[in-house]
Parts: C-alpha cells; structure tokens; sequence
C-alpha cells in the first residue's frame, strides 16, 4: 500500500493547480484521475475565459489575482512543460448593461479595487464595434416566442475592460500545471478511480482505488469537478453541505465569426445578458458561444456525471444562432450545429466552494459553476493555505482563512467561499 501525504481527487485545470501548490509546500503529493491525461474533464471543454466581472469583492479580487499569474504563466509554474506552454490571448472584455443586469456592482468593485474600464453609450459602442446592434431586447426568449422578433425597445450601453482575454488551450494549462507539480515531486496516476474514502474516529485515513489497490493518507482534495458531488458523498460529508452542487448540462459552439468579431481584429469577448450570450474569439476566424442561462431556457440538471448527451441540440443551436444574428447581423447562421456539451459543476449562488469539511483531512475544491477556470492559479493556493491552517489547528469554520492576494496585498476571506456560507448575492448565472 501508498503511503502519501496528500492525495488530490481529479487532474483537472483546478485539481492540478492544488497539487502544484501541495507539492511546492513540501508535501508528498498523489494525484489520482479516472480520466486519461490532465484535463481531459470538464477542463478540456472550458470556455478558458478571463475576466474579472463578478458580483462580489473577494470573486473579482480571485480573477485579478489569478489574471496576472496567466500572464507571467512561465514565471508562475517555475518550469516550462515540454508539451508547450498555454498562452494567455487578451480580447478585452465588453459587457453589454441591460435591464436584467446594469453592472453597477461589478463597476463599484472595478473602481474601489482600481481595475480599468471605458464606459460606452449607445452612439460611442456603434462607433467603436460597427458591427454590433446595439438594441435592447430583454428579456432573453424562445426562438416559439412570437416576441423573439419584436424590434428594440431602445439602446444599451456598456463598459469595457482592455486586460480581459482567454487562454488558449484549457487542457495545456492543465498539462501545464500537472507537469509543474510532478517536477515538484507529485506523482500523477491516470486511469485510476477513487472509489471510496476510507475514515476512522472523524479523520480520513486513505482512499481506495479501482482495481483494489488503495492509498494510506491523512488528507484528501476532492477536485472531481462534476463527479465532486459523488466523491463528497462518499466520504460522507454531502449531508453538511448549506450550499449544493450539482452537473449542470450546457452547450457550447464554434461558428464563423463576422467581421469585426475576428482574433486578428482584437476581440472582444462580450458578455450579453440582454439576449442571454457570452461570446469570444478563437483561431480559426471563429466565435466560440455559449449561454448564460437566462429564465426561458430551461436548466439541464444531470443526475449521473457519466450518463448525458454529449452531442449539441438542434434546438438549443438555433436558438444560440437567432440570438447571435440579433447581436451581430452579418454573422451567418450555418446549417449545422458545431459543438460540444459539458458539465458544469454548478453551486447555488454560482460562487465556488473552496472548503475543508467536518471530516478532518477531507477538503473539497468544487461547485464551480462555469466560472472558474481562470481562477485555478489562486485556487490551488486557496487550499494549500487551508490544508497549512488545518495542520496548525485552526478552525477554518469557525475562524475563516485569511488569504492576502500577492499583486495588490487586498485580503481575500476564504469564508466567502464556504460550503457552510449564506448564499452570496450574485447574477445567479454563471457570470457570478
Ligand atoms: C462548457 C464550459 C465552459 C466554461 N467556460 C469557462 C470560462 O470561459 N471561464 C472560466 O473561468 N471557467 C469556465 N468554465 C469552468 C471551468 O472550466 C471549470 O470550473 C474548471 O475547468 C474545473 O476544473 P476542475 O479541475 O475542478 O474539474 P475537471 O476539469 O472536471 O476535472 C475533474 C477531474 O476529476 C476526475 N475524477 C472525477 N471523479 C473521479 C474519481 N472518482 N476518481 C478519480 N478521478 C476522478 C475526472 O476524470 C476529471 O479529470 C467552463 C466550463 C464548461 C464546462
């Protein structure tokens, strides 16, 4: 049998990024994967998206913090991966203001935090994105909606982050991080399954693997993305749990990007609450769209993370495609859907669940949400810093982390990302 100190559950962007910081702190680390390579999870269908637009303090500080390890991404692993390094493209980031969502709060944030931004109205956005129609149709509708062809019913106006952007390959960065941790030491272990936790007197004592072999080990990151609900059930700690979380089905599709809109013409990424979008740029000349589930489409909660439909709907495409052709009128609908669907592992208030557990040396890294891939360099500190705190028997419960944001020295409280929390007050999608 293993002997280990820490054993992560998942090799994704975030699984990856805890086993790094783990393993940096001097900590003999295993991670374990039922998948066949760092990312190949929900990571690896990711949007890679990042911005800094969240509705709460310490979410918008995680973003900004984790922004600038993204772009010193070499300087931050320490050692660059044979494989390639994943790069971190800025697109800058629109974000349309609408009836349903202002962005009053995330600007209040920008300005006490100092992070840029323009504001537009209607006449200067037309004049800066011609090819965008700047008409306010909220709210988002079916394409059976006899209203989804109603004209406008008036302008919208926007603000504009410059330091916003993408990374370019979601499941290299996973690699990147997973390589960066094994040049720690970490010892990454692939097509393997946890499949139960093993507990004695309220303490992890180690994990069992498929195949029968199992691990000796005192602390246990369960970093399992959408499978997180099933692996903190088996450790038994699903029943504390204030805030839920659960695989959440979405679409996402790559579709010929009209001019304007293209990588080469700089962005942007739009944030579209109005019709019920997100949009970025990718090589190829390309749009990669995705929903950011407003009240008419129906949410896709899945029961079993490896039972669902893999393949994009018809419906669901032409309805993403009307929706777009509103926003941009020289996008060309085309005749197939091209795309994905993944999982989310999405929490209540949308807002991640960086936590311990009331099982001593369990903690979790989960429910999050679509939106926290660009957050995974803080992330990974996040449970380093509560796993140290644990050692030094402090109860993060009751006397929650204090973590300091090394770019602007700001206090991030890791209560806030509590699975014991109040639900925060957030847009209740998955812009956070
Ligand atoms: C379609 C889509 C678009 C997104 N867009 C964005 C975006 O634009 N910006 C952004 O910031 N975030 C985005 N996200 C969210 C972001 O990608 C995720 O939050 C992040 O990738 C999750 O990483 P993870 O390491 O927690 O999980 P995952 O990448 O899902 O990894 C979990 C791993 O755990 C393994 N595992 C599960 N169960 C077991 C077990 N029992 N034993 C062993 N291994 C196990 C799996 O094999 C898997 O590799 C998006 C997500 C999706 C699905």
């Amino acid at each position: 049998m293993t002997e280990t100190d820490v054993v992560v559950i998942g090799s994704g962007v975030i699984g990856a990024s805890v086993a790094l910081e783990l393993a940096r702190g001097g900590r003999s680390v295993v991670v374990v994967d039922k998948g066949p390579a760092p990312g190949a999870g929900s990571t690896s269908a990711s949007s890679s998206i990042i911005r800094y637009s969240y509705s709460t303090p310490d979410a918008v500080l995680t973003a900004w913090e984790s922004a600038a390890k993204w772009r010193d991404w070499s300087g931050h692993l320490g050692v660059d991966d044979p494989e390639g390094m994943a790069r971190f493209v800025p697109s800058g980031n629109l974000l349309l203001r609408t009836v349903g969502w202002d962005g009053s709060t995330v600007m209040a944030l920008w300005d006490e935090i100092g992070i840029p931004y323009e504001t537009f109205d209607a006449a200067q956005l037309r004049a800066r994105f011609p090819g965008l129609d700047v008409g306010r149709y909220y709210p988002p509708k079916r394409i059976d909606d006899p209203a989804f062809a109603d004209d406008a019913t008036g302008e919208l106006t926007a603000f504009y982050n410059d330091d916003s952007g993408y990374i370019d390959d979601p499941m290299l960065a996973a690699h990147n991080l997973a390589h960066a941790a094994a040049h720690h030491g970490a010892e990454l272990r692939f097509r393997t399954a946890v499949t139960s936790i093993e507990q004695r007197d309220g303490r992890v004592t180690g994990v069992t693997l498929d195949g029968d072999d199992s691990i000796s080990v005192p602390v246990v990151v369960n970093v399992g993305g959408p499978h997180s609900g099933i692996i903190n059930a088996m450790a038994g700690v699903d029943g504390e749990m204030k805030i839920r979380h659960r695989p959440l089905r979405q679409e996402v599709y790559a579709v010929p990007a009209p001019p304007g809109f293209r990588l080469e013409d700089g962005g942007p990424f739009l944030a579209d609450l109005d019709v019920g979008l997100y949009f970025r740029p990718q090589a190829g000349g390309t749009l990669l769209v995705g929903g950011t589930e407003p009240e008419c489409d129906p949410l896709e909660w899945i029961e079993d993370p490896d039972d669902f439909d893999e393949l994009p709907s018809v419906e669901l495409f032409e309805t993403y495609m009307l929706r777009l052709a509103r926003r941009l009128p020289e996008f060309g609908v085309p005749s197939k859907p091209v795309g994905l669907a993944a999982l989310y592992d999405a929490s209540d208030d949308w807002v991640p669940i960086y936590d311990r557990s009331g099982l001593d040396g369990f903690f979790m890294a989960c429910g999050t949400s679509g939106n926290q891939f660009k957050n995974a360099p803080l992330a990974g500190q996040f449970l380093r810093a509560l796993v140290d705190a644990a050692d030094a028997g402090i109860d993060h419960d009751a006397e929650p982390v204090q973590f300091t944001g090394p770019l602007t020295g700001r206090t991030i409280d890791l209560g806030a990302f509590s699975r014991l929390r109040q639900p925060s007050v957030t847009s209740g999608t998955v812009m956070g």
